[in-house]
């Protein structure tokens, strides 16, 4: 361990549209945020092509040119940024005790969260493979881009409901392929998606493999009860089977939801430690978008600095 210790007002762990929002916020309020970007330098954005959502951007931007603006914006007004993976914190002393790759250790008065969540895959090779080639976690963001086609969707939360009967407003076809003979969602989304005309659901079904070469084609379905195996002819495969928040580390200091979402005080970003706050998809499960974790990034920087006067 590194035993030179580090003093930050302002110290904002993840590097994604609410962190470097955060950051912008916080160097243009003088307060020399420090920021440390984990091992996704600019987040899930960076694994994505278009993005035709953002405000600001009329003919849309790639995802990772994006974030590069957002990183160059939040280092003009001072932002430290750093590479490193925050690995442990102790949120029981003022002010808070960060460590960084298990030897940088850093106290800091303000503690910034916004370390994302992670979509869950099925696992398949061919999903890994056409990954932002047709393959897609999030509806609302890539159904656009399969307009009057028809698409499959894996899953049977309420989100896998919701997220194929938005995909029916926009595609031709939706198939909903659920591993049992029953949903887990609330029965009013159930409803919803089994009044929908345009989706079908393929109950007892699991898939074998996402077919194209470079591109979506199709899918090979397996039914878990009678072994048929079938394939069906999509141009969109939209995998909702949940996520998974990176919070992990604050598990032992900070109040969250039974799925690892942060929990915070409603209208804020403020968590139940004082001085540490929470931005973007790591405390919201239900928008989970660029320009919502900004604005909760934005937030979080408000509240800091608010904090920090507050203590003057
Ligand atoms: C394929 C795909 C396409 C998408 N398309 C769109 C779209 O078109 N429009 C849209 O609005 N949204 C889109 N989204 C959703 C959008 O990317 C997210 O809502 C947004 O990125 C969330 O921002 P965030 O800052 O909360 O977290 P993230 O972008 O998830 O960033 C989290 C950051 O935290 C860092 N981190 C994690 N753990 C640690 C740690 N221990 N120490 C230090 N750093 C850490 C990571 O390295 C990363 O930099 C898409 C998502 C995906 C996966």
């Amino acid at each position: 361990m590194n035993t030179d210790i580090e003093k930050v007002k302002v110290l904002i762990i993840g590097s994604g549209p609410a962190g470097y929002t955060a950051a912008i916020y916080a160097a243009r309020a003088g307060l020399n945020p420090i920021l440390y970007t984990g091992g996704q330098p600019g987040g899930q954005l960076t694994i994505t092509t278009d993005v035709e959502n953002y405000p600001g951007y009329p003919n849309g931007i790639m995802g990772p040119e994006m974030m590069e603006d957002f990183r160059k914006q939040a280092e003009r007004f001072g932002t430290k940024v750093r590479y490193g993976l925050v690995t442990k914190v102790d949120f029981n002393s003022t002010p808070h005790k960060v460590i960084v790759d298990e030897q940088v250790e850093i106290h800091a008065e303000t503690v910034l969260i916004s370390t994302g969540a992670s979509a869950k895959w099925l696992g398949l090779e061919s999903e890994e493979r056409l990954n932002g080639r047709g393959v897609s976690a999030c509806a609302v963001c890539d159904g656009f881009f399969f307009k009057g086609q028809d698409v499959a969707i894996v899953g049977a939360g309420d989100t896998a409901c919701e997220e194929a009967s938005y995909l029916a407003n926009i595609c031709s076809k939706v198939y909903m392929i659920v591993r049992k003979d029953e949903m887990r969602a609330s029965q009013i989304m159930q409803k919803r998606v089994m009044n929908n005309p345009k989706i079908e659901i393929l109950w007892n079904t699991e898939t074998q493999e996402i077919l194209g070469e470079d591109e979506v084609t199709g899918a090979r379905l397996i039914n878990n009860v009678t072994k048929d195996v079938s394939e069906i002819k999509v141009s969109g495969f939209f995998v909702a089977i949940g996520h998974e928040p990176n919070t992990g580390i604050f598990r032992e200091f900070i109040n969250m939801d039974e799925s690892g979402y942060i929990k915070t005080i409603p209208g804020s970003t403020k968590t139940n430690v004082e001085g540490v706050f929470a931005c973007g998809d790591a405390q919201d499960h239900i928008y989970r978008q660029a320009v919502t974790a900004a604005g909760t990034g934005c937030m979080a920087a408000l509240d800091a600095e608010r904090y920090l006067a507050s203590l003057e």
